[in-house]
């Protein structure tokens, strides 16, 4: 999912559950993408391309079991839940943040094509329900999803503007006859993680800095 879709789940938890420091409800909802992008720079995950890429589903996670699989997110929510509920004494926000970090993988299974694995060590079956086999469709409902986080939310029209921009702005990622920045990586996989890591972090910052008049 596009980085400000998972960044705008931020408006959700901070609705839910007020009091949160938001910064951390912001860095937990992106947890398992920082992860991603810390384990392809490494070369412990890898992704690969098409000779060309058009759109996003000419690239391909090819190995992420550590970032995102079922159980790697339920032990690292499991974990996050203990440090801040049991070790931290803060239970709302245990809850809170355990929930942000679930909800990355929930919101990739609702989007990927079938890559995301149930543990490390077990390859098939693969889960997603396939939304980029079909990038257009998959920019729609993402788009959705991100202004309906802004709707509960009751963010401000710029917050929605700078929702909905970011997600136009990756418009090429999701419409091969659009050709744009993505054909660069084609062949460069370690260049892309790269460029997601700043993607998401810039992502992050816009919704942290544009609800900020709204935060609870
Ligand atoms: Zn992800």
């Amino acid at each position: 999912m596009n980085a400000i879709n998972h960044a705008a789940t931020a408006l959700l938890i901070n609705k839910k559950w007020s009091g949160v420091p938001i910064v951390l409800v912001l860095v937990s909802v992106q947890l398992i993408e920082f992860l991603w992008v810390a384990l392809n720079l490494f070369g412990i995950e890898v992704t690969t391309t098409e000779p060309q890429v058009r759109a996003l589903n000419d690239i391909h996670l090819a190995y992420m079991p550590y970032s995102h699989s079922v159980a790697a997110t339920a032990v690292l929510a499991l974990g996050v839940w203990l440090f801040f509920a049991r070790f931290l004494k803060q239970p709302l926000w245990g809850i809170a943040l355990a929930v942000a970090v679930s909800s990355h993988i929930v919101l990739d299974l609702a989007t990927h094509v079938r890559d995301i694995a149930l543990a490390p060590g077990i390859e098939s079956p693969k889960l997603g329900l396939g939304l980029y086999g079909v990038p257009l469709l998959a920019l729609v409902v993402e788009t959705t999803y991100g202004v309906g986080c802004w709707w509960v939310f009751r963010g401000s029209r710029t917050l929605l503007a700078v929702i909905v921009a970011l997600n136009l702005g990756a418009l090429s990622f999701y419409a091969p006859m659009i050709s744009g920045p993505e054909r660069f990586f084609a062949g460069r996989p370690t260049l892309f993680a790269a460029i997601i890591g700043l993607h998401i972090t810039i992502g992050l910052i816009a919704v942290g800095f544009f609800g900020r008049s709204r935060w609870r």
